[in-house]
């Protein structure tokens, strides 16, 4: 007979199996299926989901969490149970039909998103909005919360956090960071980005990413680098780990720092401990979390003037017809240049946030019901005017440029932000830790940084909440002053301040 404690392992580990099978389909979706085998993609992601779902809310897995106290001395049995507890009670509380009904709903909102964007034209989409906001609305009642409906959808994707607390922090940081993004804008002083946009072959890209992918740690006998649309990393086991990138021949920084940004999630997924595989304890903690790896090596190491005394000879001699005439200051400045713009997905890693702090305002009045939707365009309009100083000609570059709110998804958007704040907190840390970490990175020493977040990070999996991590790894909860702090030691030389 084996105890309560081993069945539930058992039960979730099967789940992690099932959910990791359909991970896979995804990718080979997204990377090699040919076009024809859509339909019967389509069909087989459909009973993985089902599958995945009938396990997650199945009367036995409810049975032994009623058995089990979550209060185990031992913490890998605590998280697992926590864990496990927390995501079966989301699961039942919302009703199977009414997870159909979003999908079908969504399905429809964002064919209607698309033409809306094509015509640039809000009016097309806001009818699907309105009926998925409602939607929405019911889950977060169903799920619970203390009034606020927006934390019962937050916490899907970032466990345990708050919006009054993620509100509180935003509001601390948007008026430091729109003047510090002023100040560089009106700066006589700039980096001339244009070099960046010269013509780089992308065999030769591909050879330097994967390069800067491995130096930072990413085991290619356990992942692979594939091409992709939209880039991705995903995850299934510790031991195979997927990412893509696309490669755009007169644009250096696309494929480059995509796939650095991916590896990034990818040394995360490959760290987790692999004797806890398919378990909570064996798992990523949140978005925030996860996006925290990426942005630190993205842009905290990989735009770091320190990480291209290393690689940029490496990076000259494979485009020298491109670089040939830049010295290391030029392009390492050229990376980091800051330009408030309109568009999201586009943005530097200094006005990043801003676009995010709007998108949460709006998120936050919508879903509480006290934005109309037909208002949306003119309130977008407005904030980004306020907060980066630019204006929207047309609602395609502004209320429609985000995929999101078509698939329903409400409260994702405030995890990028904080995954931001959190590499700057961990950044701050592993300076105070390493004191020759600079040094070390120069010299193309990745390894003590990646042991580092190891140890701190990835071998915790989810035994502590995103906040509790945090404070316990920096000495201090969520907080914007790591992150001003660097952004100001780093951008001030670039524009003479
Ligand atoms: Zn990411």
């Amino acid at each position: 007979m084996s105890s309560p404690y081993e069945s539930l392992l058992k039960s979730v580990r099967e789940i992690g199996q099932l959910e990791s099978v359909e991970s896979l389909l995804d990718w080979d979706l997204e990377t090699h299926m040919p076009p024809n085998g859509l339909k019967a993609r389509a069909e087989q992601l459909s009973i993985m989901a089902r599958l995945v779902h009938d396990r997650r809310t199945s009367p036995h897995l409810g049975e032994l969490l009623g058995t089990l106290n979550g209060d185990a001395a031992d913490p890998v049995q605590a998280t697992n149970i926590r864990e496990t507890r927390r995501t079966y009670d989301r699961a039942v509380k919302v009703p199977v039909e009414l997870v159909g009904k979003i999908a079908s709903v969504s399905t429809h909102a964002k064919a209607a998103w698309a033409r809306a964007r094509k015509d640039s034209d809000f009016t097309q989409f806001a009818p699907h909005l309105s009926e998925l906001l409602e939607l929405k609305r019911e889950v977060a009642d169903r799920i619970g919360h203390d009034g606020e409906r927006y934390d019962a959808l937050l916490s899907e994707f970032e466990p345990g956090a708050q919006t009054a607390q993620v509100a509180e922090v935003f509001a601390e940081l948007r008026g430091p960071l729109s003047k510090f993004v002023t100040q560089l804008n009106q700066s006589s002083t700039r980096p001339d980005p244009s070099i960046l946009c010269r013509r780089f072959p992308a065999a030769a890209q591909e050879k330097l990413a994967r390069t800067l992918a491995a130096a930072i740690g990413f085991d290619f006998k356990s992942g692979r680098l594939d091409v992709s649309t939209h880039p991705f990393c995903s995850g299934s086991t510790p031991h195979d780990v997927r990412l893509t990138t696309r490669y755009q021949e007169d644009f250096f920084p696309a494929a480059i720092f995509g796939t650095l940004h991916e590896a990034g999630h990818g040394v995360y997924e490959q760290g987790l401990d692999a004797e806890h595989m398919f378990t909570p304890m064996g798992s990523a903690i949140s978005l925030g979390i996860h996006e925290s790896q990426s942005r630190l090596w993205e842009n905290m190491v990989g735009r770091s003037r320190p990480f291209w005394e290393h690689f940029y000879p490496e990076c000259k001699a494979a485009f020298a017809e491109s670089f040939g005439d830049v010295s290391l200051d030029q392009f390492v400045g050229a990376i980091n240049t800051v330009q408030p713009s309109l568009i999201r997905v586009e943005a530097d890693e200094v006005t990043y946030n801003l676009h995010i702090i709007l998108r949460f305002e709006l998120e936050r009045e919508m879903i509480a019901g006290r934005l109309d939707v037909a208002d949306i365009p003119e309130a977008w309009n407005t904030k980004t005017k306020e907060l980066l100083g630019v204006s929207p000609p047309d609602d395609a570059n502004g209320c429609l440029q985000d995929i999101h709110w078509s698939m329903g998804t409400f409260g994702y958007f405030p995890t990028y932000a904080l995954g931001n704040l959190y590499a700057a907190q961990f950044h701050a840390a592993a300076h105070r830790a390493i004191p020759d970490l600079t040094q070390r990175i120069a010299a193309g020493d990745f390894r003590t940084l990646h042991e580092w977040l190891r140890t701190n990070i990835y071998r915790n999996g989810q035994r502590y909440r995103a906040g509790e991590l945090v404070e316990l790894v920096t000495g201090q909860p969520l907080s914007i002053e790591p992150f001003m702090a660097y952004l100001r030691e780093k951008f001030s030389p670039f524009y003479g301040l």
